[in-house]
């Protein structure tokens, strides 16, 4: 396996439409294994082709919330989706900056997997936000393109920038299932990390 070069916003890959792939060979599963290890070495919860610069319908996603359930999809796509909810997010091609974004609660994911199995996938909350943010890599969609609030990642917390908006993003998630009054804490408790107005206030 190899750690492979993250591409940045601006580069025109991450602007492309990317191809399905039509051939699952060992070329493919070596891209997914180095994608994976890419991955976890940024470290990251998701990473789509186009993000190493292979404009191809690829993700590796693995939200490292205890499940120990690592996702590496080829040709994924949304089939069905419902609930609608706010979180944080961050990208590695667009480093040092988070932002809030409205997505899906819960979706269904078909792809197939590195032996060409079709796999069906449910997933909410976090995991559907995740789901969601690397497929619309595949589209040429960043996350800049439709969230609010795109804000520098509080200073001197640079290195941990993916790790943060993906707690953010978790705890706005899972507040966002069961209350909006849920959801404002969590909102809150962000805004709180880039010193805005302490989350006291918002009770
Ligand atoms: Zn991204």
């Amino acid at each position: 396996m190899a750690i492979l070069e993250i591409v940045k916003d601006p580069a025109e890959v991450l602007r492309k439409k990317a191809r399905p792939v039509t051939k699952i060979n060992a070329s493919v599963r070596k891209l997914l294994d180095d994608m994976t290890e890419t991955m976890y070495a940024a470290p990251g919860v998701g990473l789509a082709a186009p993000q190493v610069g292979v404009s191809k319908r690829i993700i590796v996603v693995d939200p490292q919330d205890g499940s120990g359930q690592l996702y590496q999809l080829i040709n994924p796509e949304i089939v069905k989706a419902e609930g609608w909810v706010e979180g944080t997010e961050g990208c590695l091609s667009i480093p040092g900056m988070i932002g809030d974004v409205w997505r899906y609660e819960k979706v269904q994911v078909v792809a197939l997997d590195r032996t060409g199995k079709k796999v069906w996938i449910d997933a909410e909350g976090y995991l559907a936000r995740i789901f969601q943010h690397e497929i619309d890599h595949l589209d040429g969609i960043l996350y800049t393109d439709k969230c609010s609030n795109l804000r520098p990642v509080p200073e001197g917390e640079e290195e941990a920038e993916e790790a943060r908006a993906a707690q953010a993003a978790e705890a706005s998630a899972d507040a966002g299932v069961s209350a909006e009054a849920e959801g404002q804490k969590a909102a809150a408790v962000s805004a709180g990390g880039e010193g805005a107005e302490p989350p006291a206030k918002e009770e």
